[in-house]
């Protein structure tokens, strides 16, 4: 558990979060504050903040995120009209919640990207 790390505790059960989806690797929530009609975030249950930390032998869980997202975009009825995976790193890229995590952003027309 990293200190005050929003992930951390819905992973953990300490704040209350309907989990759509998890495995050994990660967890999948709806975002808060949705973009999209769809608008989920898979977040690996290791508390990562860039992808540089994810090491080799944290291959599999990059693996498990794709896996999910490429499962629950399905699941939400968005792989026809088309969907987004987006991961923000640092503060160029307004990355506000220091735990990793990709975006499934989906439903509606996105625009271009940035
Ligand atoms: P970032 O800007 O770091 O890529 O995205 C952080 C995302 O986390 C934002 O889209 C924000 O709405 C979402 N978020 C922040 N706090 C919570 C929370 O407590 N629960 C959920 N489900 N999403 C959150
Ligand atoms: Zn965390």
């Amino acid at each position: 558990m990293v200190d005050d790390c929003i992930f951390c505790k819905i992973r953990d059960g300490e704040i209350p979060s309907e989990i759509l989806h998890r495995d050994d690797h990660c967890f999948a929530i709806r975002d808060i504050a949705p973009a999209a009609p769809t608008h989920l975030l898979v977040i690996p249950l290791e508390h990562f903040t860039f992808l540089q930390g994810m090491t080799p032998e944290f291959h599999p869980t990059l693996d498990a995120m794709f896996t999910a997202a490429r499962d629950l975009a399905a699941a939400e009825g968005i792989v026809g009209s088309g969907y987004r995976l987006t991961i923000n790193q640092g503060a160029d890229a307004g990355q506000a919640v220091d735990h990793l995590h990709l975006h499934v952003l989906g439903g509606k027309p996105l625009g271009p990207v940035g």
